[in-house]
């Protein structure tokens, strides 16, 4: 990887690390991760780290989300909705596993958000470290209603 980032950047092109943090089987449809398991994030925090030792900015395509029911997820949920435990967990992967993880590998790093539909790639958000996930940018409606070019 280092080598195909070297090859880029030899011909003044910028590389960026992406990740699609999905899981999936054939036949099995669209699969996130499971968040609450501890082997799995630490899978996902493995392929974190190491794309940020390579790369100063990782985009994040838009696959990276929740959509887990296992039974250790409806214990974890208790009483609350889905989307509740949804967006804490993933308030909390965002912040951990991604700004955190990421910056104690690189702390040039830029954890991006990206719409896979967009022509030209375009932040949604930006990651911020150390704290919650801000600078909801309205690019993508800007840009949407632009089309592509
Ligand atoms: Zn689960």
């Amino acid at each position: 990887m280092r080598k195909v980032k070297q090859f880029f950047e030899s011909k003044g092109i910028k590389a960026s690390g992406a990740i699609m943090a999905y899981l999936g089987a054939p036949g099995d449809g669209i699969r996130s991760f499971c968040w609450t398991n501890p082997e799995q994030r630490e899978r996902f925090r493995k392929i974190v780290a190491s794309t940020a030792g390579i790369f100063d900015e990782i985009i994040f395509d838009d696959l990276f989300m929740f959509n887990c029911r296992c039974e250790l997820c409806q214990r974890a949920r208790g009483n609350k909705s889905w989307t509740e435990y949804r967006l804490e967990v993933m308030k909390e992967v965002g912040e951990n596993l991604v700004v955190k993880n990421a910056k104690s590998v690189n702390p040039k790093i830029q954890p991006d958000l990206q719409t896979a539909e967009l022509v030209r790639p375009v932040s949604v958000f930006r990651l911020q470290p150390g704290g919650p996930v801000q600078g909801l940018r309205h690019d993508l409606c800007r840009h949407r209603n632009q089309g592509p070019g």
